[in-house]
């Protein structure tokens, strides 16, 4: 998706894939720095390291507690990120709904969940209710909506304008049968956005479109998120079109 995006603008770039152990995120920060790199992603595990570990943080980052994308500021000081909220907006925006003063679910409460429920409630929303197999989790992630977040049951779905499943559950490789929520607790003229990327239809978005939902993938985050990093990073305008063609056969492969 970088790659495709640099060529296109005919920058002089490579997005390449470094492994870094746990526990090194210091060290490949300190490697940043010193090799002068560009821009950096941060992955699962190291995005909540990587936070204490940068010069500074946007509000976004200091809220959700990761960074998923890091900017060099100028002087040897490294400027932390997260754009995954912000990219999920972006991606509501493309299906044409807008959050504020409306009624959110989001099932899950990890790093993606996090970002999202903070997101919904910074745009707006009226109540974001998480949903989560660990209770204690999902208040923790429904506190960053502050007033408008609670701790929910899947008895909330039925009554709420969006559906978000920020659980890996649908994800290529694991069983199908398993659903982050029961389909018929879903409603026609709700939206359901699956985050899970990969397939670009999963078993719960098929049942939701059978239901009568408006349903959207994870590829629209995937690729706003990116799209904001590559902004950062290059102060060019992604050309986004290429990166959602690039990403979307990147995933299908
Ligand atoms: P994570 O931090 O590991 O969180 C996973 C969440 O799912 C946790 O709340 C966990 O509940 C719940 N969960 C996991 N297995 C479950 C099960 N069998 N039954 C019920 N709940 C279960 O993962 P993440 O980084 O947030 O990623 C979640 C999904 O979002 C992944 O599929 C990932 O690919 C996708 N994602 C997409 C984008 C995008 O741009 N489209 C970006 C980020 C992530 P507990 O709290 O009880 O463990």
């Amino acid at each position: 998706m970088h790659n495709a995006a640099f060529g296109a603008l005919g920058l002089d770039w490579v997005y390449v894939a470094f492994e870094v152990p746990p526990g090194a995120v210091g060290a490949a920060l300190t490697g940043m720095r010193t090799l002068g790199l560009g821009g950096l992603s941060v992955t699962i595990p190291h995005k909540a390291s990587a936070l204490a570990e940068v010069d500074e943080a946007s509000e976004a980052a200091r809220a959700v507690g990761a960074v998923n994308t890091v900017v060099p500021v100028g002087g040897g000081r490294l400027r932390g990120e997260n754009t995954d909220g912000a990219g999920f907006l972006a991606s509501l925006g493309d299906e044409g709904f807008e959050p504020g003063g409306r009624t959110c679910a989001v099932l899950g409460a990890g790093g993606a969940a996090r970002a999202v429920v903070h997101a919904l409630a910074s745009a707006g929303a009226a109540e974001v209710v998480v949903v989560n197999r660990t209770p204690a989790r999902g208040e923790e992630a429904a506190a960053l909506a502050g007033a408008a977040g609670r701790l929910g049951t899947a008895g909330d779905v039925p009554s709420v304008d969006l559906v978000v499943n920020a659980t890996p559950l649908g994800l290529a490789g694991g069983d199908p049968a398993m659903l982050p929520v029961d389909p018929a607790l879903l409603r026609p003229g709700q939206l359901l956005v699956d985050l899970v990327p990969n397939p670009a239809v999963t078993p719960l978005m098929r049942a939701a479109a059978e239901g009568g939902l408006r349903v959207a993938g994870g590829l629209g985050m995937l690729v706003h998120q990116g799209a904001l990093a590559f902004e950062l990073w290059t102060g060019r305008p992604a050309p986004l079109d290429v990166m959602r063609a690039a990403a979307a056969a990147a995933l299908r492969r």
